[in-house]
């Protein structure tokens, strides 16, 4: 490595590292003590249909500069779940208090507050994993070693994703705030859906912006968001969806009927079509090693598609689970 990359790789993790632990306090509103490592999931249960050793399979996007062009941006890596799914969300006590009702996975689908208050955690981690982004954006902008060294242009590529993170953000404090209200003063604002899908291995946690069109995603209006939720259970999978009732896209119902009568010859093209758009998912190491490597090749290519494309139809041609599901 060139004596320049070198020292703009070395300053990247100290930013990162300091981004991630800078002093972050709980993210519930009013209060200030110090938000503790909270887990995207919950704690017990759940993960262990997937980690394998402690470890899971995640995509992970590549720092602009590390990237060559002969190289994909995305690449999937096997880390610990520690570093993988938590982050310092809540303080001890909202950590524990807030999700009492849900801690170790007692899940009842039927219940809107037990589905209201998975799903505000899955947004405050979300909103965190932001802030964290945004700091990091900040460190960068502002280091004097990467002013240096790097380009003009690649600055202001920077400054442009902080930027879009500070918008994904907002678009996620006003959904959380309305499940708060919800949580708060038993309205039912969204709408959840829950059933089984027969697949296992796998976990996916995200605010999608899944069916926005090129004018909308122009448009100053509010996006509107499906949250989508795959939980691994012993023999199978949930699947959960939540949408606002009045931020609903009009191809929310139809696309969760489909999932609902899913044939099993379909559910790696719908899974794909729907993986291709989300980034916070992963698998066990043991399903990973099963898919082929031109598939991987053909997924790295349609998430950069994806990434630079304001058309956010899930496409379904393509099954990334050859031969699995
Ligand atoms: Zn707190």
């Amino acid at each position: 490595m060139p004596q320049d990359d070198r020292i703009i790789q070395n300053e990247f993790g100290k930013i990162f590292e300091r981004a991630k632990h800078s002093n972050w306090t709980c993210i519930e509103y009013g209060c200030k003590d110090a938000a503790i490592n909270s887990h995207l999931l919950q704690r017990n249960g759940i993960l262990n249909y997937v980690a394998e050793d402690g470890k899971v399979v995640m995509p992970c996007i590549k720092s602009i500069f590390g990237y060559k062009d002969s190289e994909s941006l995305i690449e999937f890596k096997k880390i610990g779940l520690k570093e993988a799914l938590s982050l310092d969300v809540f303080c001890s006590q909202h950590d524990t208090n807030l999700f009492k009702e849900i801690e170790g996975g007692c899940i009842d689908y039927d219940n809107y507050r037990h589905c209201a208050l998975f799903c505000y955690r899955s947004l405050c981690a979300e909103i965190r994993m932001k802030e964290i982004e945004i700091e990091k954006y900040k460190l960068l902008l502002n280091s004097d070693i990467l002013n240096d060294n790097i380009s003009y242009g690649k600055m202001m590529i920077l400054a442009q994703q902080e930027a879009m993170m500070e918008i994904g953000k907002m678009e996620n404090e006003q959904y959380r705030y309305w499940l708060y209200e919800d949580l708060h003063n038993h309205t039912e604002s969204f709408v959840f859906k829950a059933f089984d899908i027969p697949i296992k291995g796998l976990f996916a946690s995200a605010a999608s912006s899944m069916f926005m069109t090129e004018k909308e995603y122009k448009s100053p209006d509010l996006m509107d968001l499906l949250l989508i939720q795959i939980i691994p259970q012993k023999e199978n999978s949930r699947i959960m969806f939540g949408y606002h009732k009045q931020h609903a896209n009009k191809n929310y119902e139809p696309y969760i009927e489909k999932w609902r009568n899913v044939k099993k010859e379909d559910i790696g093209f719908m899974l794909t079509g729907m993986l291709i758009q989300l980034l916070h998912w992963g698998m066990a190491p043991s399903l990973f090693i099963k898919l082929l490597p031109h598939n991987i090749e053909k997924y790295y290519s349609l998430c950069i598609e994806d990434y630079l494309s304001q058309n956010q139809y899930p496409d379904e041609s393509f099954n990334l689970f050859e031969g699995i599901f």
